[in-house]
């Protein structure tokens, strides 16, 4: 695996089923130590820009309300959750002396050239700055057509227009096996992918956990994405978000991607 110290703009990218409890309430004490690992990123001198997941989840926690069964209302639910969201990271981020800002993407920020430069200025000025971006897509105002089909798919975006040096995909899986694991107990983890085509394709397996919306095939999508342009990507279990730090002393967990 090459030299890992030289990733300096990082986009960690962590999903719903990894900051939530099997019945929704945010995960304190996981999103605690994330918090703690990206500030201590920070710290040491890299910048750090956070993809969160867990805007709706959050919301039907809050209102102790079902989840939510069409479109109006999980947007009103990530309405809810999303400040939520946003006060814990904002609170816990300031306890190490870090300051977040918070940006709601939609696919058309991407497609129309005069958006994606402003969005590109905004991220290259906040991070100018200091700040840690906190990155979802915004769920109360997005449309088909107008969504990204997920976080997976968008952190790929938001790594190409920070024109970041990696993408870390934080899940609830230890990265890509050669065929379902929950299925078979013999699968085997696959340590580095070189590039992205059919048969890696093919071991991706069905969608995801009822809470989040990604599954194996929307991580590979995202691979693909970001690889095309050259930027590596890596799947790791979030369970311990201290994992983080694997990577950074060059040592080997999850699945590395990196262009053929
Ligand atoms: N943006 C959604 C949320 O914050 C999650 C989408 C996803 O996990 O892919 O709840």
């Amino acid at each position: 695996m090459s030299d890992l110290s030289r990733f300096h703009r990082i986009v960690v990218k962590i999903g719903t089923s990894t900051l939530t409890h099997d019945e929704g309430h945010l995960n304190l004490r996981r999103i605690e130590a994330l918090v703690k690992t990206l500030s201590d990123f920070k710290n040491a001198g890299r910048q750090v820009i956070l993809v969160s997941s867990g805007a709706v989840s959050a919301g039907v926690a809050k209102m102790s309300t079902r989840r939510p069964i069409n479109t109006a209302e999980k947007q009103a639910m990530a309405a809810i959750g999303q400040s939520e969201l946003m006060k814990l990271y904002s609170r816990l981020f300031s306890d190490y002396g870090h300051t977040v800002a918070q940006i709601l993407l939609t696919k058309d920020v991407i497609d129309q050239p005069a958006r994606r430069a402003a969005a590109e200025d905004t991220f290259s000025t906040l991070l100018g700055l200091g700040c840690i971006p906190i990155v979802n897509e915004n769920d109360s105002v997005s449309t088909e057509g107008l969504n990204f089909g997920g976080n997976d798919t968008l952190s790929a975006y938001v790594a190409l227009i920070c024109h970041a040096d990696l993408l870390i995909n934080l899940s609830d899986i230890d990265g890509l096996y050669d065929k379902d694991p929950r299925k078979f107990p013999d699968a085997k983890l696959i340590p580095e992918v070189r590039g992205i085509d059919e048969s890696v394709l093919a071991m991706a397996g069905g969608a995801g956990t009822a809470r989040g919306t990604g599954g194996m095939a929307t991580k590979l999508l995202a691979a693909k994405i970001v690889l095309d342009k050259g930027i590596p990507m890596f799947i790791l279990n979030g369970q311990d978000p201290a994992v983080l730090y694997e990577i950074l002393d060059g040592n080997r967990v999850g699945t590395y991607f990196t262009a053929k």
